[in-house]
């Protein structure tokens, strides 16, 4: 790591469970992360995420949180693509039911909508992935590294496993045998898409 800036980074997440996959892969890189819950200036307000791409939103996040608390930033954008569905929910992953409530409750709404659009999708056709951008801003708006990984599966009929969050208990991964939330944290970092962006912006960073 050359810049010092860039070994201490403000995670523009308020996602306890984007922190825990996030900081265990950086730490070793030389890079602390730390969330928005230990940031002591004045609570900055949310970008609106109004980009059709996951690179697009994690730029406005990283580069909006940057300028508002005057600390370099990583953001991240991520989400779910169904081959079947032409894509979706993608940029609209957290919000696909259109529920509002507890995390919990948005993700049980998002699930059950998604398991009732795969219904009549036959086995063989229900290919899907989860896509992670990341993003470092600085304060004045200069990008330092982009990144982007992908984890590939298929949708399941029943939801299976209570680990992770979101879509785990819906996507199975064939080399597994298991879906996304039947991995153990550690499992899910080496072969996630959150892992897979976070280790090339460690390599992108040290870079810099
Ligand atoms: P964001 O927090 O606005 O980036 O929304 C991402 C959404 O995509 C989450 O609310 C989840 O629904 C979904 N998602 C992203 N990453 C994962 C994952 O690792 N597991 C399960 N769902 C995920």
């Amino acid at each position: 790591m050359s810049s010092s800036f860039l070994s201490r980074l403000l995670f523009a997440t308020s996602n306890p469970h984007k922190l825990e996959e996030v900081i265990p892969i950086l730490r070793p890189c030389g890079i602390e992360v730390f969330g928005l819950d230990r940031y002591e200036g004045p609570e900055p307000e949310e970008p609106i995420e109004d980009a059709d791409t996951f690179e697009g939103n994690a730029r406005l996040k990283a580069m909006g949180y940057a300028a508002q608390t005057g600390l370099t930033c990583l953001a991240e954008d991520s989400g779910l693509e169904v081959d079947a569905l032409d894509g979706a929910p993608g940029v609209y992953s957290a919000r696909y039911a259109g529920v509002a409530g507890d995390r919990a409750s948005r993700d049980r709404a998002n699930n059950d909508k998604l398991l009732a659009a795969m219904l009549e999708v036959p086995d063989g056709q229900r290919r899907a992935r989860f896509v992670c951008a990341m993003v470092v801003a600085r304060p004045d708006g200069t990008i330092v590294a982009e990144s982007r990984g992908t984890f590939e599966g298929e949708i399941v009929r029943t939801p299976r496993g209570s680990n992770g969050f979101g879509y785990d208990p819906l996507l199975w991964i064939p080399g597994e045998g298991r879906t996304s939330a039947e991995l153990s944290p550690d499992e899910k970092n080496a072969r996630s898409h959150r892992g897979a962006a976070a280790r090339a912006l460690a390599t992108a960073l040290a870079g810099r």
